[in-house]
């Protein structure tokens, strides 16, 4: 039998739109990187169970431990779920986590449906006697902060600006002390799950620090378009983890308290191909038409406050003097300001609440120029960008999932036009009310 002929490797496009002294910096920091040769990692090297937090893992299996965040013998703990899938041989240690901002949503989504048994079950994609190495999978870092619904620690601190932490510092250092020791200073990979902050949304982007050699190709191995090139704040896990040398990225998508299917999506899509890619898991990585790494974004601002009108979301590929969105104020009846694109790009986010002052960002705006045909020939009937592994049926529910079923029954509480109300205080506690259309909504 003739041999197969190996199918020829599909070029992916580079647009670049860095600084030429930049892209400079990073094609001699990969020509300087060598290909690390790891011994401990070939298939016939020793492979014994691994340990976490006092628990031990044998080869070929998972579990979930917890990990108390604070170390303490009164009081909360905050222990939250880790997910060891420790392989049946040798690899690396990865760690995948979600929820470091306890409102954002998409991070914790995607580790839970990753956890399920479409994905852990025999010959399924994470079956861990299957898997290479050690996958550490953390739906949510700030539990305490999801609980109440915010983005920080109880004593109101942003754990991403607290790395590599303090075992006696404030609580937030001490919780960045603790998963830094456990989760990520042994960690050969870490992915960081993200998604905008509150009244904002964010299209799937990977932000890495591109002269980062290891990071660099954690970026490229995510699978998607657009990688931002940028210089990770002080004190986040990105900053922590670049100056021990581990290689890391920032996965952004959707948007604080809600549950965004295609960021959800895109970044299962992602996780999938970077375990691929690093040989954790069988099968081909899926790879990008092209990939657009980019410098430079910049916040389009309100210049009135108001109400703002978005006509175009997160994703939209805009072109120079495009109206994006106009602010009304309806104390000021009949005036309106429009927001101009200021040249062709891309809206990498965009805000999703209409309460607008002077000042609020508006929009992330990517400035392309060279590259527009690249992001205009792949784009839906509304001129939002399509991301590489959106557009795949949600991998987590299969056709023959879907059960078709009749409900009978009578309406109560309401009819169908009935509407949520807001919160209403009840002694001090809240409680969500249903009320009816035809009644007065208490205040
Ligand atoms: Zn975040």
């Amino acid at each position: 039998m003739a041999a197969k002929k190996p199918k020829a490797k599909k070029k992916i496009r580079v647009a670049h739109e860095l600084p030429r002294k930049r892209k400079n910096a990073i094609q001699e920091a990969m020509a300087a990187h060598k290909l690390e040769d790891r011994p401990e990692w070939d298939r016939t090297a020793k492979w014994t169970s691994t340990r976490f937090y006092r628990k031990i893992i044998k080869p070929g299996t998972m579990r979930t431990v917890h990990l108390p965040l604070l170390e303490t013998d009164l009081g909360d703990s905050w222990p939250i779920p880790v997910t060891i899938l420790h392989g049946i041989r040798p690899g690396p240690v990865i760690t995948i986590l979600g929820g470091v901002h306890g409102d954002e949503l998409t991070g914790p989504s995607t580790c839970t449906h990753l956890l399920s048994n479409m994905f852990t079950d025999e010959g399924k994609p994470l079956d861990p006697s299957q898997i290479a190495g050690t996958i550490r999978i953390v739906p949510i870092v700030n539990l305490p902060g999801y609980r109440s619904k915010s983005r920080y620690f109880p004593d109101g601190r942003d754990l991403n600006r607290h790395f590599p932490g303090d075992p006696k510092g404030s609580t937030t250092k001490r919780v960045a002390a603790q998963t830094w020791k456990y989760l990520f200073h042994d960690a050969d990979a870490i992915v960081d799950l993200h998604s905008a902050g509150k009244g904002r949304s964010n299209m799937p982007q990977v932000r890495a620090y591109l002269t980062h050699a290891g990071s660099n190709i954690l970026a490229k191995a995510f699978g998607i378009e657009i990688i931002l090139d940028s210089k990770p704040p002080s004190g986040s896990l990105r900053k922590a983890a670049i100056e021990h040398d581990i290689p890391v990225i920032t996965y952004e998508g959707g948007g604080a308290n809600v549950l965004d299917h295609e960021s959800v999506k895109v970044a299962m899509h992602g996780v999938l191909n970077v375990l691929r890619s690093f040989r954790m898991i069988d099968g081909n990585p899926h790879r990008p038409r092209f990939r657009m790494l980019a410098s430079g974004s910049h916040w389009l601002r309100a210049g009135e406050g108001g109400l703002l009108d978005m006509f175009v979301s997160a994703g939209s590929v805009i072109r120079e003097g495009e109206v994006i969105a106009t602010i009304s104020d309806p104390g000021t009846p009949g005036i309106t300001v429009d927001i101009v694109a200021p040249e062709d790009g891309l809206l990498i986010g965009a805000a999703t609440n209409p309460f607008t002052a002077a000042g609020m960002p508006v929009g992330h705006f990517l400035p392309v120029s060279k590259h527009m045909k690249l992001l205009s020939d792949q784009i839906d009937s509304n001129g939002r960008f399509l991301v590489c592994g959106s557009q795949s049926n949600p991998v987590w529910r299969e056709e023959h999932d879907v059960d078709e079923v009749a409900v009978e029954g009578n309406w109560s509480g309401g009819s169908v036009d009935s509407e949520w109300t807001i919160t209403k205080e009840i002694n001090g506690s809240q409680s969500d009310v249903f009320s009816h259309d035809e009644e007065e909504a208490e205040a």
